[in-house]
């Protein structure tokens, strides 16, 4: 009898996995492996000190942000005090897993089939990889983090199938080095309605290779076509091509994480992606540890409405700024009319200081008083087209 068998070994299921091994719980860990998740694999210096991510897993430090508005003007946003990570999901990932099993987690190669229940308790059945058979692994609480789609959610928490998603799409291309515009050192954020009319284009650098790509709700978006103008106007369509791979992006955190009985969700499956940007990692690897500390108060007091502690203790810290970011995704993102405003915006130092330190270290900053005052007022005179859409 397990403790807490953790479906999905991807940052949220590994940390929720590696959080309860090392204190002291019985818990195994089912991943399908085999995929490598598509990801751009950008993570915050807020991610790397919480969750004790040495320096070799970097492929990347980035210090500036570059964004770029639909007619193509660029604003470099410079990354004081510090920088954002780039990580390879495969190496990171399967870091993450080892880990876990490190500290104590059984670790299990399978793909989750359901769950059963019956007098001796509940059963997480799944199909083991190497033998084909299937296996159940008999466990007081489950831990669903197999992700954005997830089977543990659709099939056990209410609206667990009805979040809604932005399809994202990237191909990891052989790096050109420092040549032309492309810098290794610097992100790319492109906000082009030919690119995506309704998220965003990126060019990530990873070291050796590097992942470009957009994301669209919209069906009729063609993502290959649009990647491959991103690749044509920035000079990368001549690199060579290394994978094309796509995966969906929830949009709004579920009302529900658990489904009162013996189940709590944790990261892409509980819909909690950042709106606006599509950052996941960071909230996956918090999801998972609020999950663990959900799960471990369940066990110790066996009251079940301790597993609403999962959510409870993550919109406690990240709400506001989710509903920052999703009003700015509302505002911005709605036409290229907006969206050139909102590269003028980033003209801004107090804008550009505001955005990097919530982004950076998790914490929406006071800054000085007349700094959020300006910055109300432009953003007002922007949406209500007081100003020219160039004005900074
Ligand atoms: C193209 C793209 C680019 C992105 N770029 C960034 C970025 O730059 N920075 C950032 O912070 N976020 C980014 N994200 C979001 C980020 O990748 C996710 O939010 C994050 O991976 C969520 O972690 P997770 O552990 O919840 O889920 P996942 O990473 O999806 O992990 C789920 C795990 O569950 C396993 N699994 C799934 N189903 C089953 C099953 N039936 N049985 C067994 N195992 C199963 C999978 O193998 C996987 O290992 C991007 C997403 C996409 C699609």
């Amino acid at each position: 009898m397990y403790d807490v068998v953790v479906v999905g070994g991807g940052p949220s299921g590994a940390t929720a996995a590696n959080d309860l091994a090392r204190s002291g719980h019985k818990v195994a860990m089912i991943d399908r492996d085999g995929r490598i998740k598509p990801c751009g694999g950008a993570i915050p210096p807020r991610l790397i000190s919480d969750f004790d991510i040495p320096d070799e897993m970097l492929v990347a430090h980035i210090t500036t942000a570059r964004m770029i508005s639909p007619t193509g003007r660029k604003v470099d946003i410079p990354i004081e005090n510090g920088f954002v990570g780039m990580v390879d999901r495969a190496d990171f990932d399967e870091y993450l897993r080892d880990r876990a099993e490190r500290a104590g987690a059984d670790r299990h190669t399978g793909t989750f089939l359901r769950i059963d229940r019956d007098a001796e308790g509940t059963h997480v059945v799944y199909r083991d990889k190497a033998s084909g058979n299937e296996c159940s692994l008999t466990t007081k609480l489950v831990i669903g983090a197999d992700g954005a789609r997830s089977k543990v959610a659709a099939a056990e928490v209410p609206g667990g199938d009805k979040t809604p998603y932005v399809i994202a799409y990237h191909e990891i291309i052989k790096a050109p080095g420092k040549q032309g515009d492309y810098d290794p050192d610097r992100c790319d954020v492109i906000y082009d309605g030919r690119i995506s009319p309704d998220f965003y284009g990126w060019i990530f650098p990873h070291g050796k290779s590097a992942s470009v790509g957009m994301g669209s709700m919209i069906k009729d978006v063609n993502l290959k076509d649009a990647t491959a103008a991103l690749r044509q106007t920035n000079g990368l369509d001549t690199c060579e091509t290394i994978r094309c791979e796509g995966a969906p992006i929830p949009l709004k955190p579920m009302d529900r994480w658990d489904n009162g009985k013996d189940v709590v969700l944790a990261g892409d499956a509980a819909g909690v992606v950042a709106p606006s940007s599509g950052e996941g990692i960071y909230y996956a690897m918090v999801g998972g540890r609020v999950a663990a500390t959900a799960a471990a108060a369940c066990l110790a007091t066996g009251r079940v409405k301790d597993l609403k502690l999962a959510r409870s203790l993550f919109m406690r810290e990240h709400k506001t700024v989710f509903r920052v970011l999703a009003s700015m995704q509302n505002a911005y993102y709605r036409s290229d009319e907006r969206r050139e405003r909102f590269v003028s915006l980033c003209h801004d130092i107090d804008v550009q200081r505001l955005t990097f330190e919530a982004y950076m270290n998790k914490k929406l900053v006071k800054a000085r008083p007349m700094a959020h005052v300006k910055i109300g007022l432009k953003n007002l005179a922007h949406l209500t087209r007081l100003v020219p859409q160039a004005y900074t």
